[in-house]
């Protein structure tokens, strides 16, 4: 039986709070794109978002917390660049990785002595995290390793049917994941890649280390180089390049103009006017309907690196990457 889909009023909100409470999952709109969450200091109520996602148990997952309290419950200490960037960043799509305090199970972390926290923006979010009264830890609510979910339709059935309740919001304002930083009474490092720009973060701080690209990152794990994917095998392309159309049934992800050609069997556009923060926006959303075609490949444009381009081009090399995928780049 699949859960029942409600829209965020007052009871469904009491209701979702108390499944929460109560060591239950609820699915919920954030910014970003929806989660999957739970009581974070309950680690029963945690290990059911690994069962339900397929996640591996090494990969640590996001605390979600809706006021400062919350933070002081959940962290040691908070060094000064980290609270100028939550100053300037919180509520919204940055999260902060910072020493934890023993009551944060080790399932949340992966038994690192740290812990991801997050004060989201959405509406939605914050007024389920206040009525639990609880900090909740929440993934992207998708088996891991694929497309996350930026509107209630893009949920996959399998995992709709092992939750509690959902909390249809609408589509997500961001589309793309939180930016993740490391922060520490030196150096400010970026672990992912994602709603907010490193330029902005840069603008608070000063320079940030960036994450490598290498796929031995210990500092980050579960950032795995092949993630965010749609079933079907996805190709990006060099800039100018032109995909080969052979008899296949090719799908194509634009960036500004559909391609002259009319021989794609589907094609999507991130931005007519190449606003990066809409592509950014239209990301999974377009994924998710060129995945649906029954397409043989999805070639992809690359979008300039700049700003959130940054996070649309690492979300495509991670779908393209390994696996059934080819490598564009
Ligand atoms: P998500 O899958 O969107 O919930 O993001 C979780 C990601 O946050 C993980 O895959 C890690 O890369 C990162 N993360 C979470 N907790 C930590 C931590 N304590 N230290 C470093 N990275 C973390
Ligand atoms: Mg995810």
């Amino acid at each position: 039986m699949y859960a029942p889909i409600r829209l965020p009023t007052e009871e469904t909100i009491a209701e979702a709070a108390r499944i929460l409470r109560d060591g239950g999952l609820v699915v919920f709109p954030t910014e970003t794109v929806y989660g999957l969450g739970a009581h974070a200091l309950d680690a029963r109520a945690v290990a059911r978002i690994f069962e339900v996602k397929n996640r591996p148990r090494f990969d640590p997952l996001i605390v979600h917390i809706a006021d400062p309290a919350m933070l002081e419950r959940l962290c040691e200490t908070v060094p000064e660049a980290a609270r100028r960037l939550i100053e300037r960043f919180w509520p919204g799509p940055l999260t902060v990785v910072l020493p934890k305090r023993p009551v944060v199970p080790d399932i949340v972390t992966a038994g690192l002595p740290t812990v991801a926290v997050r004060w989201p923006s959405h509406p939605v979010a914050q007024a389920l995290i206040r009525a639990a009264g609880i900090p909740v830890a929440a993934p992207s609510a998708n088996p891991f390793g694929r497309l996350s979910p930026t509107r209630v339709e893009h949920l996959d059935p399998v995992l709709r049917a092992q939750v509690d309740l959902i909390i249809d919001g609408g589509p997500c304002e961001f589309g793309v994941e939180s930016t993740i930083v490391y922060v520490t009474e030196e150096t400010v490092t970026v672990l992912r890649l994602g709603a907010v720009p490193v330029e902005a973060l840069e603008a608070v701080v000063g320079p940030v280390a960036l994450p490598t690209g290498s796929r031995d990152r210990p500092m980050s794990p579960g950032q795995l180089p092949r993630h965010y994917a749609p079933h079907t095998p996805v190709y990006v392309l060099r800039p100018g390049e032109v995909p080969p159309l052979s008899g296949r049934r090719v799908g194509y992800l634009a960036f500004r103009h559909a391609p002259a050609d009319p021989s794609f069997q589907a094609v999507e556009v991130l931005s007519p006017t190449g606003d990066l923060r809409e592509a950014a926006a239209r990301l999974f959303d377009c994924l998710h309907r060129l995945d649906e075609a029954g397409l043989d490949v999805i070639y992809a444009e690359p979008v300039p690196e700049v700003g959130l381009g940054r996070a649309i081009m690492d979300r495509l090399r991670r779908a393209a990457s390994g696996g059934n995928g080819e490598v564009g780049r």
